[in-house]
């Protein structure tokens, strides 16, 4: 087993200052059976060395943002030369206006943009901007997504709060909680039912496009088209959350690979280069509420300040070059392809979404296409299988159904050793 000494230490001290040690609660390792989380001193490219000097592949791309791998040169370069010239001014840059433009390009049913800081301040905002859009209040959205920690989507939200077991967050008020209407993804029924019953007060059904929160889940053929045609039907907007979509499979967003288009979409992670950032768009109509054109208020010291503007700009150009998408689709396929095999060999039951360079490894042996199927994820499995592979020097997010992800930076022998290290857990997993 690997060394840790100085990651325990680390954790120690970090309890005491930081709760929880940990400054996001997916970092913690409650979920793979507790301790000291590994505390990582430097990132290059597909790699992670760790406080005792130890070096990982890394499949968490930080949970979603690096795409291109780590300290790449281009967004380092931006975001240095931009640090130059000062890092926020409090007033409007040409670089914002030339980041907007490469988005809406990109996404063109963002004809309008807003940048900000977050996902989480990203989807809150669309939300506010429905409401009073719309002069309703309820929200639909479907079980275990995901989609920040405002108030409103930290009712039976998954992702963070489920992998810790919470179900729900403490210090939401009732009445908050009531204003949104909860059900199963890919699921038609009971988003009529939803609608037959509440749809005249729906301001807005939020979706994630493809669910990236609970592994990788895509939309059955169809149902996004209908959540359009209904929700649109009960005079309610359409939100797609694609802050962890977006750019990851393809240059623009899972709306524009399938050519169904939101009202409003909220755009971070990859967006941002590594950079804190976060955006939302829709049509100019919409957009037009909010402040100072309209009466929607949203504002923000830090938003769109230069670095996040750079970085973000200079990752996409660099995912704008020709190959990229295919390079990240061929390697997940052969990591995800020979993750299956292997799982035959042995005899361990998987289950594997992939979609392009992302994938999920569901310890299951059933099809997973909503949050029910992928909590059926065997959980000491996962906690074993990702102690192993973390002895071999592989780091995967410390979740049970969070995705593994490509990045650019990933090479073939990358893959190959990846492979070798999941043999040697899965042999030891049968052994015990
Ligand atoms: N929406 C989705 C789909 C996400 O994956 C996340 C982050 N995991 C968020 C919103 C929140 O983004 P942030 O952490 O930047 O606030």
């Amino acid at each position: 087993a690997l060394k840790r000494e100085r990651s325990e230490q680390l954790y120690k001290q970090a309890l005491d200052v930081i709760v929880g040690g940990v400054n996001s609660p997916s970092r913690s390792f409650r979920a793979v059976g507790g301790g000291a989380p590994v505390f990582m001193k430097r990132a290059k490219g597909a790699y992670f060395w760790d406080e005792d000097g130890n070096r990982y592949i890394d499949y968490l791309g930080a949970f979603g943002p690096i795409i291109l791998g780590h300290a790449h040169p281009a967004v380092t370069e931006a975001i240095v030369q931009t640090a130059a010239d000062g890092t926020l001014y409090g007033t409007p840059t040409e670089k914002e206006i030339r980041f907007a433009r490469m988005l809406r390009e990109a996404i063109p049913s963002c004809e309008q943009i807003r940048f900000v800081n977050s996902g989480t301040e990203a989807v809150m905002t669309t939300i506010r901007l429905a409401r009073a859009y719309t002069g309703r209040d309820k929200i639909l959205k479907f079980a275990g997504c995901y989609h920040g920690h405002s108030d409103l989507v930290l009712v039976a939200a998954g992702s963070g709060p489920s992998t810790l077991g919470i179900p729900d967050s403490a210090g939401i008020p009732q009445s908050i909680a009531q204003e949104v209407i909860t059900i199963p993804f890919n699921n038609l029924d009971a988003l009529r039912e939803a609608l037959d019953r509440w749809g005249d007060q729906i301001a807005a059904v939020l979706v994630e496009p493809l669910v990236g929160n609970f592994g990788i889940v895509p939309p059955q053929p169809g149902f996004l088209e209908k959540v359009n045609e209904w929700v649109h039907q009960a005079g309610g907007l359409v939100i797609y959350d694609e802050v962890i979509t977006a750019f990851r499979f393809h240059y623009g967003g899972i709306q524009t690979m399938y050519g169904v288009e939101p009202d409003l979409t909220a755009l971070g992670k990859i967006i941002g280069g590594g950079l804190p950032i976060g955006a939302y768009g829709g049509r100019r109509e919409i957009m037009e509420k909010v402040a100072p054109m309209g009466p929607m208020y949203q504002a923000g010291t830090m938003a769109g300040n230069p670095l996040s503007m750079a970085a973000g700009i200079a990752c996409l150009e660099v995912l704008s070059r020709p190959g990229v998408y295919e390079r990240l689709d061929e390697m997940g396929k052969r990591l995800a392809d020979g993750i299956g095999e292997l799982a035959r060999n042995y005899g361990i039951p998987v289950q594997i979404n992939r979609q392009g360079g992302a994938f999920a490894v569901y310890f299951t042996e059933e099809p997973v296409i909503d949050y029910e199927g992928a909590q059926r994820a065997d959980s000491e499995m996962f906690a074993r299988f990702f102690r192993l592979m973390l002895d071999e020097g592989i780091y995967l997010a410390p979740s049970k159904y969070e995705a593994w992800f490509l990045t650019l930076a990933h090479s073939d022998e990358d893959i190959s050793d990846t492979l070798q290290a999941v043999d040697h857990a899965f042999k030891q997993m049968k052994k015990s």
